[in-house]
């Protein structure tokens, strides 16, 4: 499987990271190697001082497609969930300073944190769906799926001109703003709507 990300996807982060709004979707991939252990604490790599979490909005593949239309992208995806896309912004702003790509910031091991999964009936309208991380009990960022750019199927649509999408590919749909730095002891918490997603700890 590959987990496909979306940056720049919500205004207020574009603003608060200094980015250009994109005039289409920023892509990047992850392996399946930076899929985070399900119940271990999430380990600060060695090779960063500024890890950031961010928030993110997931969809899981069902079935395999290419040039999907986006009126049809829903048959693609039966769940959705909540994720953390982790971010070693040191190593991110030094490449980007260079112009060189940004796995090593973002494609580590580790750094794709995947919560519970929820059947896409039981979250409600999909294209204002709510959710927010918490750090240690305060909330940190708070977005809704209506504050993206490009939404949902509009994305199924767009990455599948790209990559031929397979069962159990994973979407990270970007994050709005509110992205920080992570600390050892740190405890995460997602919730989608008002259902917890996840709660893991930094180490
Ligand atoms: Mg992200």
């Amino acid at each position: 499987m590959k987990i496909i990300c979306i940056g720049r996807n919500y205004v207020d982060h574009i603003a608060e990271l200094d980015n250009i709004r994109p005039d289409e979707p920023v892509i990047f991939l992850k392996p399946d190697t930076a899929i985070a252990q399900p119940n271990l604490p999430f380990f600060i790599p060695e090779f960063s001082n500024e890890v950031h979490y961010e928030v993110e909005v997931l969809v899981r593949i069902n079935r395999i497609g290419k040039h999907i239309q986006s009126k049809f992208a829903g048959k693609y995806y039966s769940e959705i969930g909540l994720g953390i896309d982790f971010t070693a912004r040191d190593v991110q702003q030094k490449l980007q300073s260079k112009g060189l790509p940004w796995e090593k910031a973002k494609a580590f091991d580790g750094s794709a944190y995947v919560g519970t999964w929820f059947d896409k009936a039981s979250v409600g309208d999909l294209t204002a769906l709510p959710f927010s991380l918490y750090k240690n009990g305060t909330v940190v960022q708070e977005g809704s799926t209506s504050h993206m750019l490009w939404p949902i199927d509009g994305l199924i649509a767009y990455v599948s001109q790209y990559f031929t999408l397979k069962i159990g590919d994973i979407i990270f749909t970007g994050t709005p703003a509110g992205v920080g730095p992570v600390e050892k002891n740190n405890r995460l918490e997602g919730f989608l709507k008002d259902q917890k997603a996840f709660s893991l700890i930094v180490k």
